[in-house]
């Protein structure tokens, strides 16, 4: 990202939207919408004194919300391009950040900003979009968390600096469960995600290497570890200590005091119940 950004022949719109493709395959117009961070992106030194004047602290929606940061701040230290932005629906507008900025690039009346391109060629490389597993208990019991909150939870430079917390109490959990294929492979959902097994051997493995006596469980359909090495990696995961069975979460519950989980699922390859 670093390097494309600094390419002489590559320009990156962060922030941006495409509102309208017309045209042809050569010759496509385009029209993309900044949208507005209140800060001029080519003027933000990153200096961050409009950071440590700001009275208001938000969520950190990089760290899916369980860190804090400034109403002004960047999104994270190694964002690309590293400049600032204001979240304006939580600013109260006390002007703090624009009379400590000495390049004068803040403006809270900053508007979206249309730019017309011209392009050849297109390529969508799509994104996706998160299922939560309100099933599981998401969003309703504490300690149910998504693998995109773990990985924040698990990342060195995350809300709880790489340790493996529970968002309940900050305690370290004893016994974790992954749930394999949530929103995936049902009627409703038929395919197949492609990166949540592999995700579940590489965040398992983490915790394990960290705090050997995890017990750890990986609820699994099949474990789909597609290419070179990755069956190996799973084959080594079970070597430490990881429990794999194969077979799906029924009834989970929480304990009002503890906030501990308590399930019930079927290993079916043995049909006992555990
Ligand atoms: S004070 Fe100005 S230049 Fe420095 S990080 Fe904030 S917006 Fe950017
Ligand atoms: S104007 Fe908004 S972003 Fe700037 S310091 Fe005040 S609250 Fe923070
Ligand atoms: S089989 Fe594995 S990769 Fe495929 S949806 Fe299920 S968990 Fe994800």
């Amino acid at each position: 990202m670093l390097e494309a950004n600094r390419h002489p022949n590559i320009t990156i719109y962060s922030y941006s939207e495409v509102k309208q493709i017309l045209g042809y395959i050569g010759n496509f117009e385009v029209q993309v919408q900044k949208n507005p961070r209140y800060v001029y992106d080519d003027i933000c030194t990153g200096c961050g004194q409009c950071t440590d004047v700001c009275p208001i602290y938000i969520t950190n929606y990089f760290d899916e919300d369980f860190s804090a940061r400034k109403c002004i701040d960047i999104a994270f230290a190694q964002a690309v391009p590293a400049v600032y932005d204001l979240a304006k629906d939580s600013c109260v507008e006390c002007y703090a950040c624009v009379d400590s900025c000495d390049v004068h690039c803040i403006d809270l009346s900053q508007e979206p900003e249309i730019v017309d391109l011209e392009v050849g060629t297109i390529i969508i490389a799509t994104g996706w979009d998160l299922y939560t597993g309100e099933e599981y208990g998401y969003g309703k019991f504490e300690n149910v968390v998504t693998q995109i909150e773990l990985e924040r939870i698990l990342a060195p430079n995350g809300p709880t600096l790489g340790h493996l917390k529970r968002p309940s109490d900050g305690k370290r959990p004893k016994n974790v469960l992954f749930i394999n294929c949530v929103g995936s492979r049902n009627e409703e959902h038929p395919w197949c995600s492609n990166v949540c097994c592999l995700l579940s051997v590489k965040n398992s493995k983490l915790i394990k290497s960290e705090y050997p006596d995890t017990n750890i469980i990986v609820s699994y359909i099949d474990m789909r570890c597609p290419g070179k090495m990755y069956e190996e990696y799973y084959k080594r995961s079970r070597e430490a200590g990881i429990m794999y069975i194969n077979g799906k979460v029924g009834k989970l519950k929480e304990d009002p005091k503890t906030k501990n989980l308590i399930l019930r699922c079927e290993e079916t390859l043995i049909g006992e119940p555990i």
